[in-house]
């Protein structure tokens, strides 16, 4: 499959961050997007978005400190229920395993996964976790190893995570006392069962995922993943073409899509995002990894326009947001 290049398409111009939120975004409805209500059947495969924020975080901490506070969007994010509060990127993919239990696996816990798991967990009420899925080794996918204590204390089995060897070399220096527990000092650490996984296929609890290459900067690659017609990006700054061809015919299509306008060089911004959705035209596409550059109204308000001018039905996605998906 050819690269796209440059798009020949418009710029979508987003009225971005700072003029037209003067208040909370409306009520959290976490079973609705501006892309239309999605029913959620009990015991159906679903996938629910724990984090959909850059590695800082919305609101951030900089933005508020500030006399007087200028970013609309990081102060907007403060208000409960504020659909700009983004934490890292993570999702929790819930899968109807055949036998009839729903199989709980994380792609990422970062920095503010405990934050994550105490909104989202709690409201939806997921009572266990059964694996981790790593994409990379940086600390806004790996900084809430730490928490996953809280999972493994009362278990009997140490909890699965599944890690590049490259990213396991990383966590044997990052995390040392939790790869190797016999160098924790005292005290409970989580416990983890580290299994290492290269670009093959593989399966978590009957679910099988299906590793995607790519780029995360010059030096560095991380894995997005495909499961079902589902695929999921959330740190790339390019799709090689053999990495193309293992997405073609998903039908949701997560993107990493970091800021809009600005280029970054170990992300893809929104622009490219949209150009490797008119490469792939999924189904539907929802974008993720966004720093407080995007206001959450606005931005989809705009996005919206995509689906007659391009025919694309994208949408950024929000914490908490949640999606049946069939796998
Ligand atoms: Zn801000
Ligand atoms: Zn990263």
């Amino acid at each position: 499959m050819a690269c796209t290049g440059v798009s020949r398409h418009a710029p979508v111009d987003l009225p971005l961050a700072s003029p037209g939120l003067a208040g909370p975004s409306r009520g959290l409805n976490a079973e609705t997007t501006t892309n239309g209500p999605f029913a959620v059947m009990p015991g159906a495969s679903e996938i629910i978005f724990l984090g959909t924020g850059t590695s800082e975080g919305v609101p951030r901490v900089s933005c508020l400190t500030r006399e007087p506070v200028t970013c609309r969007v990081c102060r907007s994010a403060t208000f409960p229920g504020s659909r700009n509060r983004r934490r890292n990127t993570s999702l929790l993919i819930r899968y109807a395993h055949p036998d009839g239990r729903i199989r709980n696996v994380v792609i990422d816990v970062g920095k503010f996964f405990w934050h994550s798991a105490l909104d989202w967990l709690v409201r939806y009420r997921v009572p266990t976790l059964d694996a981790v899925v790593l994409t990379h080794s940086h600390a806004d996918a790996i900084g809430g190893l730490d928490d996953l204590r809280d999972w493994t204390n009362y278990s009997r089995a140490p909890l699965p995570v599944y890690v590049r060897q490259q990213d396991l070399d990383i966590l044997a220096r990052t995390h040392f006392y939790i790869v190797d527990t016999d160098r924790a000092a005292a005290g409970g650490v989580a416990r983890l069962d580290f299994n290492v996984i290269d670009a093959t296929p593989f399966e978590v609890e009957g679910l099988r995922l299906t590793p995607l290459p790519v780029p995360h900067g010059e030096n560095t690659t991380a894995f997005g993943y495909r499961f079902g017609d589902v695929v999921y990006i959330s740190d790339a700054s390019g799709i090689p073409d053999a990495t193309a061809e293992l997405m073609v015919g998903a039908d949701l299509m997560v993107m990493d899509a970091l800021r809009p306008r600005r280029p970054h060089g170990s992300h893809l911004i929104l622009e490219q995002a949209l150009d490797q959705l008119r490469r792939f035209r999924p189904r539907r596409a929802l974008l993720t990894d966004m720093t407080h550059d995007y206001d959450h109204e606005s931005a989809n308000a705009e996005l919206s326009r995509l689906r007659e001018t391009d025919g694309l039905d994208v949408q950024l996605a929000y914490d908490g947001l949640r999606i049946p998906v069939t796998l």
